[in-house]
């Protein structure tokens, strides 16, 4: 027997006309790329996605073609968000941090028709459109500029295009399994892939990340998104404050420490999403300036393994709470996300504190398991350490453009992180399969050393590779960048691991160096720091 409930497809459009209805007054603020701040409303950002999207009717282009976007998070990238996924489109969000082969690479495989894009990414536009092979259509995000059309004759501007829309366009009434929106992972090892989201991953997703247990999002939340809406999606922070009515604060191109403080003041942010690199920065910048962010009571940290002393800095010093997170583009992202059990409050403070380091439990519509080698699966115990993988609603089958499925032959995700999960579904990521450091056949988790190294005052960075070595193949060593005025030595920083792990584990040399590379959405790039710094226990004679 079938159930005799309304039946309605889970689409994004429904979400702007949720806000535009319900949360008309929230305010919108962002910064745009010349650095003013915009007050906009969800009513206003509702009406104008609406017209947008009738407007692009006009530009010949047909349901399901790609239009990317090479933008900051402000109110014209949410506006084009909306419009083009809601209109029937695929959203393909650019990061403009790319390497222009490898933008190139991307808008080709994705075969983007037009592009939206910031006047101040007009410079790799103009240098990589004669290899472009599908884009005929540029569109400008602002007003008319003579600038701009020196470079690009045909340019069309967003603020003129939106004029031809209709207010009274009804949005398309599409199935939900239809595309919204395609992301690239990005390509720290071999081409960029593409992840093609459908309209009803994104919304179950979006109540997912809306949860208490998740990222408890409400109207009552000031949200700056500081992750950038094309590093996947901006974790679906767009979608779920529309959803939940949050006021949303864009960031525009201010990544920098004292712009995100200045912004988190205020308009008193209450949550704030990013990479560890960027909460370095803002940290500093709040030590310096004196500002205590008392509006700040959480943050979520994820892309990359979240250090301890980083989240005792916000709880200890910011009363702000971190919940540490684990996702992939190939999982919409958000697949874990750290928050106590009822069970946990009788704990004590240090213990409580230690189990908020992981990467978290996954919400409901996400299941994982960890496998050997031999693709046994491993028992959840905290101990046993395994491939881990992932099944769910918004997880990736097939990558866009391949006949084949990424899946297991039974239906899982392998995501190349290796990990651990506890009796109680905590997940703590050890390393990504390609970064753990082999000595003398057993593995030693570079998450853990980089943990370690930078919970010293001393240091700003650090990552931990294997270096060659000819008896242990592999040996632990120290890539450390030293914090602003402070001078420590190799051999305290060496000091600094004992006790804290198996002697063995220790590393074998800390290299100081000025900057450590990060790929384009923050994270380090350890196959450059292999390749440079791979050979030095051999050449220091040490092996
Ligand atoms: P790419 O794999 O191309 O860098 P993603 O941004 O999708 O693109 O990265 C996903 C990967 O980032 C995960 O597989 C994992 O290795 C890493 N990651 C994400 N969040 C965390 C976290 N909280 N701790 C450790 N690693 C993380």
């Amino acid at each position: 027997m079938i159930g005799s409930m309304m039946r309605q497809e889970l689409l994004i459009s429904d979400l702007i006309v949720h806000a535009g209805k319900y949360h008309a007054d929230t305010e919108i603020v962002s910064r745009e790329t010349t650095g003013v701040i915009n007050r906009t409303c969800w009513g206003e950002v509702a009406a104008a996605s609406l017209k947008l999207a009738s407007a692009l009717e006009t530009l010949g282009l047909e349901r399901g073609d790609r239009i990317a976007t090479l933008a900051w998070n402000n109110h014209r990238h949410l506006k084009i968000w909306f419009a083009v996924s809601g209109g029937g489109y695929v959203c393909h969000t650019l990061n403009p941090r790319l390497h222009p082969e490898q933008f190139v690479f991307i808008c080709n495989d994705a075969g983007d028709r037009a592009i939206f894009f910031d006047k101040t990414f007009m410079p790799l536009i103009v240098a990589t459109r004669s290899a472009l092979k599908s884009m005929n259509t540029f569109i400008c995000m602002g007003e008319r500029d003579e600038d701009v059309l020196k470079a690009i004759p045909d340019a069309v501007f967003f603020d003129e295009l939106i004029e031809m829309g209709k207010e009274d366009y009804a949005w398309p009434q599409l199935n939900e399994d239809t595309a919204c929106s395609l992301c690239y992972t990005s390509g720290t090892t071999g081409s960029p892939k593409g992840v093609l989201y459908s309209h009803r991953s994104t919304l179950l997703h979006t109540f997912a990340i809306s949860l208490p247990d998740s990222m408890a999002l409400s109207s009552r939340e000031t949200i700056l998104p500081v992750v950038p809406m094309f590093h996947a999606n901006a974790w679906g922070i767009p979608y779920a404050a529309a959803m939940t009515g949050a006021k949303l604060v864009m960031p525009g191109p201010g990544l920098d420490g004292d712009s995100l403080l200045g912004l988190i003041d205020s308009e008193k942010v209450s949550l704030a999403l990013g990479v560890p690199t960027i909460w370095m920065l803002l940290l500093a910048a709040a030590a310096k300036s004196g500002s205590k962010m008392e509006s700040l009571k959480r943050n979520v940290i994820g892309g990359s393994a979240a250090a301890p002393s980083m989240i005792a800095t916000f709880r200890d010093k910011y009363g702000c709470d971190t919940i540490h997170a684990w996702g992939m583009t190939e999982t919409s992202p958000l697949g874990t996300a750290n928050l106590p059990k009822g069970k946990h409050s009788d704990l004590d403070a240090d213990t409580r504190a230690l189990l908020r380091h992981s990467q978290g439990r996954p919400p409901f519509g996400i299941d994982l398991r960890i496998v050997d080698d031999e693709g046994n699966i491993l028992p959840h115990d905290g101990k046993a350490q395994g491939a881990l993988q992932v099944k769910g609603h918004w997880v990736v089958d097939t990558y866009f453009g391949k006949d084949k499925s990424s899946l297991t032959e039974d239906g899982w995700f392998d995501t190349g992180d290796v990990s651990t999960i506890d009796a109680d579904g905590y997940m703590t990521i050890r390393d990504r399969t390609k970064d753990i450091i082999k000595s003398g056949g057993e593995w030693i988790s570079s998450v853990e050393l980089e943990n370690i190294a930078v919970s010293h005052p001393g240091l700003a960075m650090a990552a931990a590779i294997g270096a060659s070595h000819p008896k242990w193949d592999e040996r632990p060593i120290i890539i450390a960048v030293k914090r602003e005025g402070q001078d420590p030595t190799e051999a305290e920083i060496v000091a600094h691991f004992e006790g804290k792990v198996a002697k063995w584990q220790i590393p074998d040399a800390v290299v100081f160096t000025d900057v450590i590379p990060l790929n384009a959405t923050g994270k380090m790039l350890k196959n450059v720091l292999r390749d440079k710094f791979g050979h030095t226990l051999i050449d220091r004679g040490l092996a």
